[in-house]
């Protein structure tokens, strides 16, 4: 039955574009400029040039149902049929997008970070009665479309045990209810998949299983083992690949060990060979080049793993560590990089001439006509000396109580201080004008002159608010994270290395390759500019260390959490002085705090001590008349409050939205600090959703505070938006805004 396992893959490639041609297509369709057709045709190119690409660079074996629209867990409740009654449609598509965007009146299904990186996926709802069905259109048809072009492929699946454990249970599903309990028909689903397949003459299926490599309970890995059974029972079927990413598999291998399954593949960057010998007889799929950051891979200890792994299963493919998804095209574009810098990286293209070169060096054929690789590349040292420097004595400001008085004594806020979290809305001007400067049309002079035309606005505008703690509004930057790299030496930018967050939006993530430095300051003149224009204390405005490496891809020559002390040292620099230029209110941002936290529990306290270190170290060096903010979103906040807690900001804000209720009573009721104490400082839970385009009433806005204070005392409690503006329209946010210090105004005269 079994065909044996190409020499060579890769588990998945970006499918965005080089360009970006999905986005703007998608965009396109979704504003109705062009049609399906034409949507579908820009899909269809994209993967045969992927196809064509990956054969013309050697690979052995290339993946397909890769490719997706919006997100590759969506389709996979798709191909189970598990789209929700108030989704269903005639128009497959439409269902389709209104799942992953929402339509009108219906909010879309809720978006999640996919394991450590910052890519987003579509939470599926199962519950109960959820009837599933094959729909196996998408898998079949792109095995189909690359068979025309002389192709054979391998299709890709979430596999089931991820599918369910990644899913929530849908609403009104009873109590103690988990997706995972519908395995056995979810499995039953896939055998008839898997039977399609094979009648379609497919020999190998790829089911991604992630959740593997976080820990698993007993039933989870009898679930593993029992479905993984059946579906290797399966008379029909293609040969499996089981792939498990993004770290170690530990105690599930031997349970995938003792399935019927072909291959498993393991993630040999991040995770160690382990227990591999339990795998004799399969074909291991050794994910030596990396998928998740963008260095070279180093030959001669890629190739040493490989033989090690050879030695003890016999049958080894080479393979990159997880799906190329996180990864940019391709290299070569970056002209405008240091060729240094640039000759030490690697994209998904690079990636892929990696594994092809393994896979020749590892058979050693004689006069094979071997790629080029690189050797391995040196690194610059660690200047341990300034790592050292920054763990340095916590803390160094007095107790909260004292750092309080010193800050009312000094800003003479009111109750209920009414403020933004930073950004506002970025005019379509300003990014043009950007893109002008960039290109050399305009001079950096024309370009300041907006900024600060936009921040005079932006003061203007709260001031007519009556707003209490104003913010410049961040119009100098195009992303909180790339304005500061552009500012640090140690950093470098690209100009095409897109990477897809979710849906049709991507990020190009600074490339973090040294040390560190401050060269000088970053944001002072901007803030400083913005406190000359008011009399009411302007916010000064950073983004933490962990944040910035987060949305980096980082050195892997140092541990992350000396680069990320690194960054800290950067933005204790800019603390300083920011504070020195008199301003009196600064925020630092973590909202990737807890993205970094690692997906197994034994790592996840020695993170979270040294991440809350480095926050420390990044704030303590502002005195106590200074009021440090910090601010969080994305994350489901309530599972790291005691380590938010430990940041010991003045003032944090918090985006509530969906967990609103949770996040503040558990804040507020002293199980944060574990002691007692509760969250004893200020606290500001976001108030209403920016995400959404609706303008929030004023008397919804109190009827939220008066909640919020049945639980924060009233000198305690502050108030302001879920998250940064920038999204918004300057019409929305006024409007919104105005009805937000409408409400405050009218519980400061009750209290
Ligand atoms: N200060 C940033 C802003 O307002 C924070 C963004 C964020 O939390 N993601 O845009
Ligand atoms: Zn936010």
């Amino acid at each position: 039955m079994t065909s044996s396992f190409p020499a060579s893959t890769v588990l998945g490639y970006p499918r965005i574009g080089p360009d970006r041609e999905l986005k703007r297509a998608l965009e396109a369709y979704w504003e109705g400029r062009s049609d399906r057709a034409a949507l579908e045709e820009v899909a269809r190119r994209l993967r045969e040039d992927t196809w064509r690409r990956l054969a013309e660079l050697g690979l052995g074996g290339s993946p397909s149902n890769t490719f997706s629209y919006y997100d590759h867990v969506l389709d996979t409740a798709v191909l189970l049929g598990a789209v929700p009654e108030r989704y269903r449609h005639d128009d497959d598509l439409t269902a389709y997008f209104a799942m992953a965007r929402g339509a009108e009146g219906l909010p879309p299904l809720r978006m999640t970070k996919w394991f450590d990186t910052n890519y987003h996926y579509i939470v599926p709802e199962i519950g109960p009665e959820t009837v599933f069905s094959l729909d196996a259109a998408k898998p079949l048809s792109e095995v189909r479309e690359a068979r025309a072009l002389g192709l054979e492929t391998r299709p890709v699946l979430v596999g089931p045990v991820t599918f369910l454990l990644l899913s929530q249970a849908a609403a009104g599903s009873p109590d103690g209810f988990a997706p995972l309990d519908r395995l056995d028909d979810v499995v039953e689903v896939y055998g008839r998949l898997l039977g399609a397949l094979a009648a379609e003459g497919v020999g190998w299926v790829q089911l991604d299983e992630p959740a593997l490599v976080a820990d698993r309970t007993p039933a989870e890995l009898a679930a593993v083992e029992a479905a993984y059974g059946r579906l290797g029972g399966l008379a029909e079927r293609p040969a499996l690949l089981v792939a498990a990413y993004f770290g170690d598999l530990g105690e599930a291998l031997p349970v995938l060990a003792r399935t019927p399954v072909e291959a498993v593949a393991l993630d040999l960057v991040r995770g160690t060979p382990g227990d591999v010998g339990l795998l004799a007889g399969k074909t291991v799929v050794a994910g030596v080049v990396s998928g998740r950051d963008v260095w070279r891979t180093d030959r001669d200890r890629a190739l040493a793993t490989l033989r090690a792994v050879r030695e003890r299963v016999g049958r080894v493919a080479v393979a990159t560590s997880c799906s190329l998804l996180h990864v940019p095209y391709d290299v070569e574009r970056e002209t405008g990089l240091d060729p240094a810098l640039r000759g030490r990286l690697a994209f998904a293209e690079q990636k892929v001439a990696e594994v092809v070169g393994l896979a020749h060096l590892l058979v050693e054929r004689p006069g094979a006509d071997v790629p080029r690789l690189s050797a391995p590349q040196a690194r610059p040292s660690t200047s341990g000396a300034r790592v050292t420097e920054t763990r340095a004595p916590e803390g160094g400001r007095a107790p909260y109580a004292v750092r309080a008085a010193a800050q009312a004594e000094r800003l003479k806020l009111p109750l209920l201080p009414v403020t933004t979290i930073g950004s506002f809305p970025q005019t379509e001007e300003l990014r043009r004008a950007r893109a002008a400067l960039a290109a050399g049309e305009i001079g950096e002079a024309a370009y300041e002159d907006m900024v600060r035309a936009e921040i005079e606005h932006v003061i203007a505008v709260q001031e007519r608010l009556g707003l209490d703690v104003l913010v410049h509004g961040e119009p100098e930057r195009n992303d909180m994270v790339q304005y500061f790299a552009e500012h640090l030496d140690g950093f470098a930018v690209t100009r095409h290395g897109w990477v897809q967050s979710y849906g049709s939006r991507c990020t190009r993530p600074p490339i973090l390759h040294g040390d560190v430095r401050r060269p000088e300051p970053m944001t002072v003149r901007w803030a400083r500019y913005a406190q000359s224009l008011t009399s009411r204390p302007v916010k000064g405005m950073l983004t933490g260390p962990v944040t910035i490496v987060a949305w980096s891809f980082v050195r892997d020559d140092l541990p992350l959490r000396d680069v990320v002390l690194q960054v800290a040292d950067a933005v204790r620099e800019e603390v300083r002085d920011l504070e020195e230029a008199g301003i009196g209110v600064i925020q630092v941002d973590e909202p990737a705090l807890r993205e970094l936290l690692p997906l197994r529990r034994a790592g996840q306290a020695a993170y979270l001590e040294w991440a809350v270190a480095a926050y420390r170290w990044a704030t303590s060096g502002a005195g106590d008349h200074t009021q440090i903010h910090t601010h969080l979103c994305y994350s489901d906040a309530d599972q790291i409050l005691a380590a938010i807690d430990a940041l010991d900001a003045d003032v944090t804000s918090v985006e509530s939205a969906r967990s609103r209720g949770r996040v503040l009573a558990v804040m507020a009721s002293g199980v944060a600090g574990g002691d007692g104490r509760g969250f004893g400082r200020g606290l500001g839970p976001g108030v209403y959703d920016i995400h959404s385009p609706r303008v929030p009433g004023a008397d919804e806005v109190e009827r939220l505070l008066e909640e919020a204070l049945r639980v924060v005392p009233a000198d305690r409690l502050w108030v302001n938006p879920d998250c940064g503006l920038k999204t918004r329209s300057h019409e929305q946010v006024e409007a919104a805004l105005a009805n937000v210090a409408e409400a405050a105004a009218r519980l400061r005269e009750r209290h």
